[in-house]
């Protein structure tokens, strides 16, 4: 175990400590069960309603979460889940109920078990899919057991780092990551679609999974926060239908990542989070115990103090949670992901809080939600009524002038203005190295002289980039900085949700791609980093030369070229390689 392992581990588990589970996207405790009462406006519900609403241009999905118990699903336990959805089934507010994936990286029930319990009580079903437990053919097993039992409805996360587990820590998997997941799946989907039509069975479209990726836009620094935008455009290329917002208290945020989306053009649907808070759970948050939530020292002033009422705050926590709902509609988002709810009856009272409010006077409520971290970068100017407008923020456009890049490039670290002249010079297909250095490769290894100048490969490249020798390199990709030894979860497609002020949700690292926007900024490209295919890596070439494979064709950079030949011009991007 790492120490930085070994500090995680140490780390409270806010789902053991605390009356209310938290984890971001996936943690909310049930409870006793109550009753849901009279639904106060229609809206689509049952079976594929989430995929109805979201292609419905003017609806808004209620979505809420369900978290498995860490035990079978015939215990007493096991049972609260279910009996809250049977509490919820019939009811027309609700879209879909979504059931998390050993949440805050704490083991629990498999969520497609209860999913099918859920889903037979005439639900939407959402299945999340963490890549943290299981490899690239483990998720290929999932995705024909979900398409066999009809849950085609998958969140695709990355997954929190492990925290605790049989007999000591985990080892964490990630084989492959959120973005490469969501290529795998709508691969899958439209293979199963394709064979389904072959087959002449009817409704073969039936098998088409409705993807959804999480998105954080609560970061405080720049270098956080525009690599969490550019991911979000890379997952939307490969195959994401719609986000879901990470947990956190800012509208002003939210209407930037809408206002961001917008001017890019990544077009889809976004839902909003609304986690209901209690004392104990925004303690966890505050004090960074559950990876990408924020609650800043205001808001957890304002929590402390409404919990020293009767119902320990409970109901100033569920009209906050409806004046989030209320704010995310009017400010465009497209439903609402109910967490942190006791029971049934807790989501019905959101939902009437929420009615009690008039739809028009949203605006009213923004300063209510809006709790930023105090100095955070704006990427959009004020409108001095706490929401932003579409010019772009004074400092930050002014950090994108040739003449701010230029002066931060003679900042720039030398040895990685040499790595980008090396790259440029040598490696990069189509340089005046790069054919003469494939024909010394090829003579090199047809005399099986290949060891030699891997051990040199492995003596430059230990020291330089901490290289941990996985054959198939992605420097290139990565502003040379190695994501298997500067990243905990070997991400190749971007960041996931857990950095905070450019360090990693693991102890004593940076994030690598908060690194990596930094290296690439004063050259003009960190807003390009992760418009390329998606990168799967290929475990073949472990512990073999990257130079080789790099110069002999063998790594993701040649598939790539090789799938960008084979497309039609202007499809390549979103493609595997
Ligand atoms: S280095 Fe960044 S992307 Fe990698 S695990 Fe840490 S926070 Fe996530």
């Amino acid at each position: 175990m790492s120490p930085s392992a070994r500090s995680r581990k140490a780390s409270a588990d806010p789902h053991a400590a605390d009356p209310v589970a938290a984890a971001p996207l996936d943690g909310a405790e049930p409870g006793a069960v109550a009753p849901v009462p009279a639904p106060v406006a229609a809206a689509s519900t049952g079976p594929d309603a989430l995929r109805r609403v979201m292609h419905d241009p003017s609806g808004f999905a209620t979505i809420v979460e369900l978290v498995p118990w860490a035990g079978e699903l015939g215990d007493a336990r096991g049972q609260k889940p279910l009996r809250m959805a049977a509490d919820l089934s019939g009811n027309p507010r609700i879209t879909s109920l979504s059931i998390t994936d050993n949440a805050g990286g704490h083991a629990r029930l498999s969520p497609d078990a209860p999913a099918e319990a859920v889903q037979a009580l005439g639900h939407d079903v959402i299945v999340h899919v963490a890549c943290r437990d299981r490899n690239r053919s483990a998720m290929q097993s999932l995705g024909w057991d979900l398409l066999s039992r009809g849950l085609t409805s998958v969140l695709a996360l990355t997954g929190d780092y492990p925290v605790d587990g049989y007999a000591g820590m985990p080892r964490p998997v990630f084989d492959i990551d959120s973005v490469s997941l969501l290529a795998l799946l709508r691969e899958q989907g439209a293979a199963a679609v394709a064979k389904a039509a072959a087959d002449g069975q009817p409704d073969p479209e039936r098998h088409t999974y409705l993807l959804g990726c999480a998105i954080d836009p609560f970061k405080r620094l720049e270098r956080d926060l525009v690599p969490q935008f550019l991911k979000l455009a890379f997952k939307r290329r490969s195959g994401a239908d719609y986000a879901i917002t990470q947990v956190g208290y800012d509208a002003r945020r939210q209407d930037v990542l809408l206002r961001w989306m917008r001017r890019e053009g990544i077009d889809m649907p976004v839902v909003a989070n609304a986690y209901i808070l209690a004392a104990p759970v925004a303690r966890a948050f505050h004090a960074g115990r559950v990876p990408g939530c924020v609650v800043t020292d205001a808001l957890l002033e304002v929590v402390e103090k409404a919990a020293t009422g009767p119902d320990k705050g409970r109901a100033y926590f569920l009209e906050f949670a409806a004046k989030q709902l209320v704010v995310g509609r009017g400010l465009g988002f497209h439903g609402i992901y109910l967490s942190g709810h006791r029971d049934a009856g807790e989501i019905a009272r959101v939902l009437e809080m929420a009615d009690a409010h008039p739809a028009d006077d949203w605006r009213s409520l923004v300063k209510d939600v809006s709790w930023g971290l105090p100095g955070a970068f704006q990427p959009f100017e004020s409108d001095g009524a706490g929401l932003n407008t579409d010019e772009l923020g004074k400092a930050y456009a002014r950090s994108l002038t040739s003449g701010a890049r230029a002066r931060a490039k003679a900042g720039v670290d030398p040895v990685y203005k040499l790595n980008r002249l090396l790259h440029e010079r040598v490696f990069e297909p189509g340089s005046p190295g790069f054919a003469t250095w494939g024909a010394v490769y090829g003579k090199v290894e047809a005399l099986h002289l290949g060891r030699p100048l891997h051990v040199l490969e492995q003596a430059v490249k230990v020291p330089l980039f901490d290289c941990r020798d996985c054959g198939d390199c992605s420097l290139p990709d990565i502003a040379y900085l190695c994501p298997e030894s500067h990243c905990q979860k070997n991400q190749r497609n971007g960041p996931c949700g857990g950095a905070k002020d450019g360090m990693c949700e693991v102890p004593g690292h940076t994030c690598v791609w908060a690194d990596a926007y930094q290296r690439l900024k004063p050259y003009g490209e960190e807003r390009a980093m992760l418009e390329r295919p998606v990168v799967v890596q290929d475990n073949n070439l472990h512990r073999t030369s990257a130079w080789g494979n790099t110069f002999l064709g063998r790594d993701h950079f040649a598939r790539r070229a090789a799938d960008a030949a084979a497309l039609p011009p202007g499809t390549e991007k979103g493609s595997r390689s």
